[in-house]
C-alpha cells in the first residue's frame, strides 16, 4: 500500500463550488488581459479586479493574504511574480504577468496569465507561446493514475527544449478552503515520481519561465519577485479539477467574441 496522503481530496458538491469560483474567475482575467495596454496602470488594473470579483458576490482572495495589500498581484517583464500593483504606466511591448485568487463560499480560486501591452518582440511572442504551451502539457499530464512528477517533467522538458529556464523557489499547489494546500506542484521534475494522482485532487498548475537563467530574488518591498539576470519571465496559471474523465480546467477563460458569432 502507498503511504497516506496528506492532503484530503474533494467531494463533487466541493469541486462544483470550485468549478463556479473558477468560472468567475477565468471571466475575471479575460477582462484583465483585454483592459492590459499601454497607458493603463497595475493599480487600474487592480481596482477593475477587486470590482469584477465584488460585482460576482466573491471575496477578493489576496487582499491581507499574508498582508498582500492588493487584489491582483502585476507583475512586469522582469518581475516573475507577486508584483505589488502601483501607479506605473504600462508600456508599449511591456509583458505583463497577471495573477488572481477569488474565493466563493469559502472555496478557492487561483489563476493567471501573462499579456502583451501592444505588439510582443519575438522573444516576448516565444515566451508567450512556450509558457502556455507548457501549462497546457502539465494539464494534459494531471491525469488520475499518473503522478505529480509527470506534470513538472512535462513542463520542464517543453519549457527546456525551448531554451528557456523554470523557475524551481516557487511552485504550484493543491487548493480548496485555502489557497495554499498539500500537495505543492513543482515545474520541474522526473516522471512516475511524488504522488499519485486521483480523482478529487484539486491542484493549481502555474510554470514560471524565465527567458534566461531560472534564479530569482526578492525585492526590498518584500513582495515583489525578479530574475537575477534581469530578463524577462512570463507566467500562466490554472486551477484544474481531477476527475474520473482526467484533468478540468475550473478556471478556462470564455474566448473572445468573434464576428459573425456562431455556435458553441
Ligand atoms: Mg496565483
Ligand atoms: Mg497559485
Amino acid at each position: 500500500m502507498r503511504a497516506v496522503e496528506s492532503f484530503r481530496r474533494k467531494r463533487a458538491d466541493e469541486i462544483e463550488t470550485m468549478r463556479e469560483a473558477g468560472r468567475i474567475l477565468g471571466a475575471c482575467l479575460a477582462h484583465l488581459a483585454e483592459q492590459t495596454r499601454p497607458g493603463i496602470t497595475p493599480l487600474d488594473l487592480d481596482r477593475e479586479a477587486e470590482t469584477f470579483i465584488r460585482d460576482h458576490r466573491c471575496v477578493p482572495g489576496f487582499i491581507g493574504y499574508n498582508g498582500f495589500p492588493n487584489s491582483l498581484c502585476v507583475s512586469i517583464n522582469n518581475e516573475v511574480v507577486h508584483g505589488i500593483p502601483t501607479d506605473r504606466v504600462i508600456e508599449e511591448g511591456d509583458l505583463v504577468s497577471l495573477d488572481c485568487g477569488l474565493i466563493l463560499e469559502g472555496w478557492w480560486a487561483d489563476s493567471g496569465l501573462s499579456v502583451c501591452a501592444g505588439e510582443p518582440d519575438a522573444e516576448v511572442r516565444r515566451l508567450l507561446d512556450v509558457t502556455e504551451e507548457a501549462l497546457r502539457r502539465g494539464i494534459e499530464a494531471a491525469r488520475p493514475g499518473g503522478f505529480l512528477g509527470d506534470i513538472g517533467h512535462a513542463v520542464q522538458s517543453h519549457v527546456e527544449a525551448a531554451g528557456f529556464s523554470v523557475v524551481r523557489q516557487y511552485v504550484g499547489h493543491g487548493i480548496g478552503r485555502n489557497m495554499h494546500e498539500a500537495p505543492q506542484v513543482p515545474n520541474y521534475g522526473r516522471p512516475g515520481t511524488g504522488n499519485l494522482i486521483k480523482p478529487g485532487l484539486v491542484i493549481a498548475i502555474e510554470p514560471m519561465v524565465n527567458a534566461g537563467g531560472a534564479e530569482t530574488r526578492v525585492l526590498e518591498d518584500g513582495w515583489t519577485v525578479v530574475t537575477v539576470d534581469g530578463r524577462r519571465s512570463c507566467y500562466f496559471e490554472h486551477t484544474v479539477a481531477i476527475t474520473e474523465a482526467g484533468p478540468e480546467v475550473l478556471t478556462a477563460r470564455p474566448q473572445p467574441a468573434t464576428a459573425g458569432g456562431g455556435a458553441g
